[in-house]
């Protein structure tokens, strides 16, 4: 169980917060064979709308200073599509990154638009969960905006989806990027590895073996829906982005009593922003201090590449 620090407010939150941030935004410039926000365009209304959601979201956050002094923030974009392209995404890490109760902020991003705004975010506190989909972008650009990011000191991750037509593209990112950025496999939803082809990814990713096959989930204790949760842009609170039974409103503030250790109602969680928040597995261990972004304490080690 979370120690809870006092509030002025007379509500109590857990001494470190992660929120896991979903917006209505879910356009992508990109047109991936695997996901259904492929080349999706929002309108107007929904851009204008995400970008009210998140500056809300942002307000929110910069406020916990004042209303919450004890408790320290994370933060994890999450968007359904592509959100670094639109300003206000940028705005708001920008933002958030030099906020002193923020420990954490960091997007899943496909890495198509520009790198030079993070020059003025706070890189201590900044940080991108990136993924390369080859096929959508070629290694080199891919590569140069890998090694931009590196030149400029950013914390960020890189992603591959491990379908068996990037393998190749996969090892030869990995033979690329600088020794020291971890470039983690997300096992392919739906696909059954076996050993031999786990092997091939596990020597791309040391961590592969944790996203081979979805961890049984129901009845363990998860520390989301206590001191991590999943906020959409109405701000309705949920432990987390796959239990859909609502925990109150982070505007009216009506979460806050309902946050408490319980036990995950599903038979199992197969993405990693979901189970590495579950007690049972250690990897609050093996991504401390990089838990949000995926970025793991130790060095990368990687086996020999075949
Ligand atoms: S980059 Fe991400 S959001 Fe865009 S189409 Fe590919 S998987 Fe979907
Ligand atoms: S284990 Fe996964 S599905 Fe279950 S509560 Fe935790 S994050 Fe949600």
């Amino acid at each position: 169980m979370s120690a809870v620090a006092p509030a002025p407010s007379g509500t109590t939150l857990p001494p470190h917060l992660t929120l896991l941030y979903r917006g209505p935004l879910a356009s992508c410039d990109y047109d991936c064979p695997y996901c259904p926000f492929a080349k999706r365009r929002d309108g107007p209304e929904t851009l204008r709308a995400d970008r009210a959601a998140l500056e809300r979201f942002t307000d929110w956050v910069a406020g916990q200073e004042a209303e919450h002094p004890g408790t320290r923030f994370s933060v994890l974009f999450t968007p359904w599509g592509e959100g670094l392209v639109r300003s206000w995404y940028r705005r708001a890490i920008t933002r958030l990154s030099h906020l002193p109760h923020v420990d954490r902020v960091a997007i899943q991003t496909n890495l198509s638009g520009r790198a030079g705004w993070l020059a003025d975010c706070d890189l201590s506190t900044a940080a991108l969960w990136t993924t390369y989909h080859p096929g959508q972008v070629s290694h080199e650009r891919f590569l140069a905006k890998a090694r931009e990011l590196a030149g400029m000191g950013v914390r960020f991750s890189v992603g591959v989806v491990g379908e068996p037509e990037h393998l190749e593209a996969a090892r030869r990112m990995r033979a690329d990027l600088p020794g020291e950025v971890y470039l983690w496999v997300n096992a392919s939803e739906g696909r059954t590895y076996t050993d031999a082809e786990a092997a091939e990814w596990q020597a791309l990713d040391p961590h592969f073996h944790y996203s081979r096959r979805p961890h049984p989930s129901r009845g363990l204790p998860c520390r989301t829906g206590d001191s991590v949760l999943s906020v959409d842009g109405d701000g309705n609170v949920r432990r987390c982005h796959f239990v859909d039974t609502p925990l109150g409103n982070l505007y009216d503030g009506s979460f806050a009593p309902r946050l408490g250790p319980r036990a995950c109602p599903l038979t199992s969680c197969d993405c990693h922003i979901g189970y590495v928040h579950l007690e049972s597995l250690d990897l609050y261990d093996v991504f401390r201090g990089g838990v949000v972004e995926r970025i793991p304490a130790g060095p990368v080690t990687t086996l020999p590449l075949v």
